[in-house]
């Protein structure tokens, strides 16, 4: 048996010239974003006040399946594109499995995620549209440094909201951003409305990303010539993410196979929806039998254990309201390693195809992650970001299902980032102080029923 990782890159030329806007395809669209004053479907307009104009068109698009990547943000993505495509000999061999396992790796972007695909996106579209100051919130640190690199390279201010807890557990992501240029502030701050309101009712707040979005959004709204962006959840976000897919697709014909099984970590489903979505066309379109399964935290488990239902996207309700998976954005999740994946809600594309039986969602706590993500290191050299952790489990429990039913299914995962800066997580791990957190249905139903149902 062949023991080397093998490596599969796609040529300059063959980098993708458009994304794959899956909305056009699905037989039943996502419901309409609605206004949260008038419960009116959101139209571009409603969010220009917030985002570039071209960011909320792409939003809304639900007619165009492909759209041009613009030159200037194609020429940053060769900076680091073709992202490998490795088979994981390493991890197979480890495991005992039949399976073929394969892993796309994002974490080889200067940043160390999938985040910078969308972040220069944005960034471009903000410069394009003469904007000179961008805002967002980030959460272990991953997207903040994605964007504080973007706005550099397109020569924009960036200001960070980070979630506290983050903020002081990983102090090195906020050095990267600050590096970058931006500047940071841990969430939820003095300095907005929405942030001393938290602090008021509960000064040892640790914050939450539903915190931190709202604290960006009233200082875009408040600032001159700013505005908010985001790096997850949004059908723009996940559109920008489909370049993963694209590539891994073309990579995928390389190696003579193609998945059966598609995995990936989810936050708010944009590192999914860039591996998944492109592939699910072709299940959508052509009906072929592929298995899509999103892996989210015990801790946060919106999908698994979540409803149905309109919402909003951060804590204060400055957002539109998203028909979406939820746990209700007055969820406090618990204070787990994987920051990019204390979210609350999931994006409105992958809760409708979640609702049509389009993909599946598995919950993994925090210690098998961990478990996974030493296994994973220890057997391809990588170590993987706490949020990729929870990928890893949900293919190694695919592989182990393998070996016992000697199925060489074809297994593709996400690496959605490498966990360089949070070898404190690690360090807790193998301390053995690292938590297990469960949320049961009634704690979600308790929290859903104290809001207000909108619709
Ligand atoms: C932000 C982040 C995630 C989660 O966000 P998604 O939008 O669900 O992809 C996962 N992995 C890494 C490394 C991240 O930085």
């Amino acid at each position: 048996m062949n023991t080397q990782q093998k490596r599969y890159f796609l040529a300059e030329d063959d980098i993708p010239r458009q994304w794959y806007n899956i909305q056009a395809d699905m037989v039943n669209k996502p419901l309409p974003p609605l206004n949260p004053a008038t419960k009116e479907p959101l139209r571009p307009e409603d969010l220009f006040p917030i985002f570039a104009e071209e960011l909320a068109r792409q939003e809304l698009n639900q007619t165009d399946a492909w759209i041009d990547i613009p030159d200037e943000v194609r020429d940053m993505y060769k900076y680091y594109r073709s992202t490998p495509l490795v088979r994981a000999y390493g991890l197979e061999k480890a495991l005992g499995t039949p399976a073929h396992i394969y892993f796309k790796n994002e974490s080889v972007s200067p940043v160390g995620s999938h985040k910078l695909n969308s972040a220069l996106a944005q960034a471009y579209y903000n410069k394009k549209q003469g904007v000179t100051n961008i805002t967002t919130e980030t959460g272990a640190g991953q997207w903040g440094a994605a964007l504080s690199y973007a706005a550099k390279v397109f020569g924009l201010e960036c200001a960070v909201y980070q979630v506290k807890i983050s903020y002081n557990q990983k102090p090195y992501r906020r050095s990267i951003m600050q590096t970058f240029g931006a500047s940071v502030e841990a969430s939820p701050s003095m300095s907005t409305r929405a942030g001393k309101d938290i602090l008021t009712r509960d000064p040892a707040n640790q914050g939450s990303l539903g915190t931190a979005i709202s604290e960006a959004i009233e200082l875009a709204v408040s600032t001159p010539n700013c505005k908010y962006t985001l790096g997850s959840v949004l059908s723009h976000v996940s559109l920008h993410q489909t370049v993963i897919g694209l590539e891994a697709e073309k990579q995928m014909a390389m190696a003579g196979e193609y998945p059966d099984v598609i995995i990936a970590c989810f936050g708010g489903g944009s590192n999914f929806g860039g591996i998944a979505f492109p592939f699910m066309r072709h299940t959508i379109l052509e009906g072929r039998a592929t298995q899509y399964i999103a892996a989210e935290p015990a801790s946060c488990p919106k999908l698994t254990r979540g409803q149905f239902q309109y919402d909003f996207g951060d804590e204060a309700g400055y957002t539109p309201l998203l028909p979406m998976y939820t746990l209700g954005h007055n969820f406090m999740p618990a204070s787990i390693h994987a920051g990019g994946l204390r979210y609350h809600g999931a994006g409105t594309i992958v809760s409708q195809l979640l609702k049509d039986g389009l993909m599946k969602a598995v919950d993994i706590q925090q210690i098998e992650s961990f478990d996974a993500g030493v296994l994973f290191a220890r057997a391809e050299g990588i170590i993987p970001a706490p949020e990729s952790c929870h990928a890893i489990a949900a293919t190694i429990r695919e592989a182990n299902r393998c070996r016992e039913t000697g199925e060489e299914r074809v297994i593709l995962f996400n690496l959605s980032g490498h966990g360089l800066i949070d070898m404190t997580a690690y360090d807790q791990y193998f301390a053995h102080s690292l938590q297990n957190y469960e949320v049961t249905d009634e704690q979600v139903a308790a929290n859903l029923a104290k809001l207000e149902k909108v619709i």
